[in-house]
């Protein structure tokens, strides 16, 4: 199903929903819109549970200005309008008050999406909008200005934030993508400095190419067939558990040989399903019209050079992209079963997923399962799917324990003769 062939209402109910499952406004803020072809303005009510809103609770207003509907239209409605005034490339605006983003918003700072490429390539710089009062004509003028310098995305000045596309899925990705990337510099920042990168560096994601020969599929095996459901299934979970987010995370995983299966680039992860999933076979990728992710190249090296590798996940898990994104040490040492699960995990720099996927290779091992790439993702590896998955799981519940010990005192490792007590009782 193509979200975007749907009628406006039915697109403002499912990301009104979205937004709202997501943690990321409470039942009466927040506000959507989609500016149609005739010139039509959809958009959410005021004063209706954002939690159960459907396509009839949507809102219309034409272009003389009449209102229909059951309801009242947003009281923000004003500021959407004086939007679209100014920016006739945007055919949806999205605004609400998830709580990272707030933060930003009261203390008077701007997030910095240099930090992770695909923030910065999604998002752009972010918008800053000085304060006037919520529903106001003044509120409109200033948002609509910061719009018409050229930002996707404004932060409103002790408020929240908007952001606009040119569909409402490509809006909810600035959206969601921004508030992952407002986290992030909030539990990074309780780690030390943080690291963002150059314009040079930023590059190297930007231009990364994802294509390769292809070859016209014969045949399908059964075990192909249920790896694609499996994998499909494994990513959306990942997706639901906040591990990955909508624009980022890759999986993949060996069928036999040298062929293994991979998610596509440039596709919802919440929206995967199993004919998206592209089979590479020796260096080329099956026709079809998704291409497959950029770490292609990468996860290819992995299965060559180890045939104990099964499964291979790159996540942006929130507390461990945290620490790729510090100068502080992921320490597993400090609770059996993360040691046990991950072992020690390397960090590796900048780029070396596109640049060098040998040293990737080099570094992973049975002992070393667990990989960070700076101001990118966790890579983790496993003989199935599942130990892949958990492997994040735990890495993820590890980082977020790391982060949560900090304002409660120093943190304190295992001492060296437990570790080697553990390592003669559980591991080869
Ligand atoms: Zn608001």
């Amino acid at each position: 199903m193509n979200i975007e062939w749907k009628h406006p209402r039915e697109i403002l109910a499912h990301f009104m929903a979205r937004v709202y499952r997501y943690g990321m406004t409470t039942t009466s803020g927040g506000n959507l819109s989609i500016k149609d072809e005739e010139g039509n303005l959809w958009i959410t009510p005021a004063a209706i549970d954002k939690g159960d809103l459907t396509p009839e609770d949507i809102m219309c207003i034409t272009p003389e200005g009449e209102i229909i509907g059951r309801h009242r239209p947003s009281s923000e409605y004003p500021f959407h309008q004086a939007i679209y005034g100014q920016r006739p490339d945007l055919k949806a605006v999205l605004h609400a008050h998830p709580t990272a983003l707030v933060a930003f918003s009261i203390v008077r700072k701007v997030p910095d999406t240099r930090v992770i490429p695909q923030a910065s390539a999604i998002c752009g710089e972010v918008g800053y909008a000085p304060y006037a009062l919520p529903g106001g004509k003044l509120l409109g003028e200033h948002i609509a200005q910061v719009f018409a310098e050229g930002f996707q995305c404004v932060l409103l000045e002790n408020h929240g934030v908007v952001c606009g596309g040119s569909s409402m899925l490509e809006t909810y990705h600035r959206f969601e993508t921004l508030d992952f990337c407002a986290r992030l510099l909030i539990q990074a920042s309780s780690l030390g400095r943080t690291r963002v990168l150059n314009e040079e560096q930023l590059q190297i994601a930007r231009t990364q190419k994802t294509d390769l020969p292809t070859f016209q599929v014969k045949k399908r095996s059964n075990r192909e067939k249920e790896l694609r459901t499996e994998l499909s299934e494994m990513v959306r979970r990942a997706y639901d558990q906040q591990l990955m987010n909508s624009t980022e995370g890759t999986a993949s995983v060996r069928v036999e040989g040298e062929t293994f299966l991979i998610t596509p680039t440039a596709k919802d992860r919440r929206y995967l399903n199993p004919e998206d999933i592209v089979r590479i076979e020796k260096g080329r990728r099956e026709e079809s019209p998704l291409l497959p992710s950029r770490a292609t190249l990468l996860h290819q090296t992995l299965y060559q050079q180890h045939p104990h590798i099964q499964a291979i996940m790159s996540a942006q898990a929130p507390y461990s992209t945290a620490f790729a994104i510090s100068e502080t040490e992921f320490d597993t040492r400090t609770i059996p079963e993360s040691y046990l699960v991950l072992r020690d995990i390397p960090v590796l720099p900048y780029g070396s997923q596109y640049q060098d996927p040998e040293r990737i290779a080099q570094t992973i091992s049975k002992d070393c399962p667990v990989i960070l790439l700076q101001n990118d993702a966790l890579l983790t590896t496993g003989t199935s799917l599942l130990e892949a998955y958990d492997r994040v799981e735990v890495a993820d519940f590890t980082a977020r324990s790391l982060i949560q010990a900090l304002p409660l005192g120093e943190l304190v490792a295992m001492e060296e003769d437990r570790l080697e007590e553990l390592r003669h009782a559980f591991l080869k």
